[in-house]
């Protein structure tokens, strides 16, 4: 699944091709992923419209359109944006595509259907649901004590609300947790100060490298152009794709299901105290 560093990277390598850029049409292979307001009102909205730019809060992609609507992109489970220029390969599991005036098309591939597009007055009503941005100056080490703080539920579910922190999914939280030398179980608001700053520098120094690495291609994860990222060449544990011991110690990796998720850690690295 694309987290803050594959939507990231999508918002990055999209901009030089959209930013102002005019939608000239919409073609919906799928309706199902218009999910607001309906399909009609909805291409006679966005179509015209010029893309002033593209930002990034959480997961979500916001198109910020010259009508002031906000194109709000999320690819959930298995979604990428491809930029064709040239007349397209037929691309496999396309859903939608956005045309736009310089002969590029915008390619919404998503084999499992869960993406989605909405069209928005106002990015608030998603921001305000979301916790800090992990990346920005302001997420200190006391900000994450503050999300952690009477949390009761395991740390490795924690990570993932998207309440409490936005952006990080399944694969970062292992790879935080393990770098940071945390048990997933642990209770949120059990870490120790020391575990606090330790989690807080390896989430960001996590994401910052994946982001620098483009991204992690596992499953169905592409970039813009097309191509793989390469940030899951460096994980540790998460998807099991460190391998089956750990780089650290030498130790077995373990996987466990916590809250419903699939959850790799070094038991030698990580004890549950
Ligand atoms: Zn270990």
């Amino acid at each position: 699944m694309p987290e803050l560093p594959e939507v990231e990277t999508v918002k990055n390598e999209l901009l030089p091709f959209v930013v102002g850029r005019y939608i000239t049409g919409v073609t919906l292979v799928w309706e199902g992923i218009v999910k607001e307001p309906s399909v009609d009102e909805f291409c006679s909205r966005i179509i015209g419209q010029e893309i002033t730019v593209i930002t990034r809060r959480g997961k979500y992609l916001f198109f910020h359109l010259g009508s002031q609507d906000f194109l709000l992109i999320h690819l959930k489970m298995t979604g990428s944006l491809v930029v064709n220029q040239d007349p397209p390969e037929p691309l496999k599991f396309v859903r939608a595509i956005i045309h736009l005036d310089n002969a590029t098309s915008i390619y919404f591939r998503d084999p499992r259907k869960f993406g989605v597009m909405r069209l928005i007055k106002d990015t608030d009503t998603i921001g305000t649901k979301l916790g800090p941005e992990p990346l920005e100056e302001g997420f200190t080490p006391k900000v994450l004590a503050e999300r952690l703080a009477n949390r009761t539920a395991p740390i490795k579910a924690v990570l993932l609300d998207q309440k409490a922190i936005a952006g990080i999914g399944n694969m970062y939280a292992d790879e935080a947790l393990h770098a940071a030398r945390i048990n997933p179980w642990r209770p949120g608001g059990s870490l120790t100060r020391p575990e606090i700053k330790r989690l807080h520098h390896e989430i960001r120094r996590i994401l910052w490298t994946a982001i620098e690495n483009k991204g992690a291609s596992v499953d169905t994860y592409f970039r813009p152009d097309g191509s793989e990222g390469s940030a899951h060449y460096e994980f540790k544990v998460a998807h099991g794709l460190g391998g089956k011991t750990c780089s650290a110690c030498g130790g077995p990796i373990e996987r466990v299901v916590v809250r419903n998720r699939g959850t790799y850690y070094c038991p030698r690295c990580q004890p549950l105290k």
